[in-house]
């Protein structure tokens, strides 16, 4: 008999196509490098991936009374990991004018102000996790404010909701508004106690977090190398060569360094599990010493084109092997849907000359940001024990997605329709830890009563 589920049986089972990476597919779309069922199952037992293969197969192996979830046609993968992202700047989406320096002036510094108000904190964090799952997206790496009481307020809303998070309180000494900065010493201080408290609690993880080397006195950097050394497995993050004025700034601020990324580097921050947002005006001396040590980029194409920034380039980071992910960046960055972002992605490709093929834009936004972070194992596909964050994409959201999808003749075809046309409409449904947390519910049957 069918019935209705929100996916908290201990143990289930999911029926839809499936798609998940094992690689990266490059530039030419390596075969080998995903695998994808037309009619597949998802196991999942206790918020953990148990199998995953092909319905037929599996299905005849499971037990009669297992509930089956039916997706028909809709694609499960696991959910979208956004390496870039402002939780406080989610009211000023959209705000408009000038580029990144006076953005920040005009519409940022103003908004974070708010974030000393814990209640406040509390109300856009909900609003910011609400929206992050209505778009599919499972795990962030978020900055907050320089407010103490905006991590707490962050981690605890990600806390309750048990999802995974990786988050940090933002530094900022110098060349900001007097109520929004800290001190090498408080800031540092604040970091530690914040760490200690939330890095490895449950899913949520920590990252030092300065804002960019213009507002870090080198005081303020020195100090967070200090912590970066201290605490090996926590997180960096920070921004890096978004805009020319800016990147002319950090040379005046810091004439001694050979480029910007070389400011970080003096100061212990480019190592494995630092992410550099942008990364837009480097060299290829730069790429190579990300590459050695293991740091990444987050490329923020939506950002990058409502700033004016520049366009990312994608066979010079390949060409260095610096590894890259792509982010919203939200407020810079216009909408919280990865969808947009991985078709806004293949845009600025194209105008750099260059070509991103679907397949690879989704490994990007799915195994390749989870490896970045270190959380390989953990999330970013299927593999037996990680965690059951996964997403239902429905092909026929609107008639325009149902028309051409239908048309598409390969997987890339189809991909390549979802991210130009997709948006959160096309998120059907949300699980996180095998429990649905977006959607509306899907219809469950029993093993026995399968046509499997
Ligand atoms: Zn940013």
């Amino acid at each position: 008999m069918a019935r209705h589920t929100d996916g908290t049986e201990k143990r289930c089972a999911h029926r839809g196509a499936l798609l998940h990476f094992l690689a990266d597919p490059g530039s030419h779309s390596d075969p080998a490098s995903f695998e994808f069922f037309a009619d597949g199952l998802l196991v999942v037992d206790e918020g953990r991936v148990a199998a995953v293969g092909p319905a037929g197969e599996l299905l005849a192996s499971l037990p009669a009374d297992l509930p089956i979830i039916e997706h028909g046609g809709d694609i499960l993968m696991p959910g979208f990991i956004d390496t870039h992202i402002h939780y406080p700047q989610t009211d000023v989406i959209g705000s408009g004018g000038r580029q990144l320096l006076d953005w920040l002036e005009d519409h940022t510094f103003p908004a974070e102000r708010r974030f000393s108000d814990p209640v406040h904190a509390r109300s856009v964090a909900e609003f910011f996790l609400d929206e992050l799952l209505r778009n599919g997206t499972t795990t962030a790496m978020v900055f907050c404010t320089v407010h103490r009481t905006s991590a707490e307020a962050f981690f605890d809303a990600a806390l309750r909701r048990r999802m995974r998070m990786i988050a940090g309180k933002v530094l900022m000494d110098r060349n900001c508004p007097p109520d929004l900065r800290d001190s090498p010493a408080a800031g540092a201080q604040d970091t530690r106690e914040l760490l200690e408290k939330w890095h490895g609690r449950e899913r949520l993880q920590y990252a030092i977090t300065p804002r960019f080397a213009a507002t870090s006195s080198p005081e303020q950097l020195e100090s967070a190398g200090r912590l970066a050394r201290e605490f090996p497995d926590v997180l960096i993050q920070t921004h890096a060569a978004e805009n020319l004025e800016e990147v002319a700034w950090v040379r005046t601020l810091y004439p001694d360094a050979r480029s910007y990324m070389d400011v970080y580097d003096r100061y212990g921050l480019v190592r494995e599990r630092a992410l550099f947002a942008h990364c837009i005006h480097i060299d290829r001396l730069d790429r190579e010493r990300m590459a050695k040590s293991g740091a990444a980029a987050a490329f923020c194409p939506a950002s990058n084109l409502y700033l004016g920034s520049g366009l990312f380039d994608i066979a010079a980071a390949d060409c260095a092997g610096m590894r890259f992910s792509i982010a919203t960046d939200v407020g810079g960055g216009n909408s919280f849907s990865m969808l947009r972002t991985l078709g806004d992605a293949y845009k600025v490709a194209h105008l750099a000359g260059q070509h991103l093929p679907a397949l690879r834009a989704f490994y990007l936004a799915t195994l390749g940001a989870a490896r970045i972070l270190g959380l390989q194992h953990r999330v970013g596909r299927f593999s037996a024990g990680s965690e059951a964050d996964f997403i239902v994409l429905d092909l026929k959201a609107t008639p325009l997605i149902a028309r051409r999808t239908a048309q598409a003749r390969s997987l890339e075809e189809r991909l390549l329709a979802l991210l130009t046309l997709g948006d959160d409409r096309v998120i059907a449904r949300t699980y996180i830890l095998g429990r649905q947390v977006h959607g509306a519910p899907a219809t469950a049957r029993t093993n026995r009563n399968n046509s499997g």
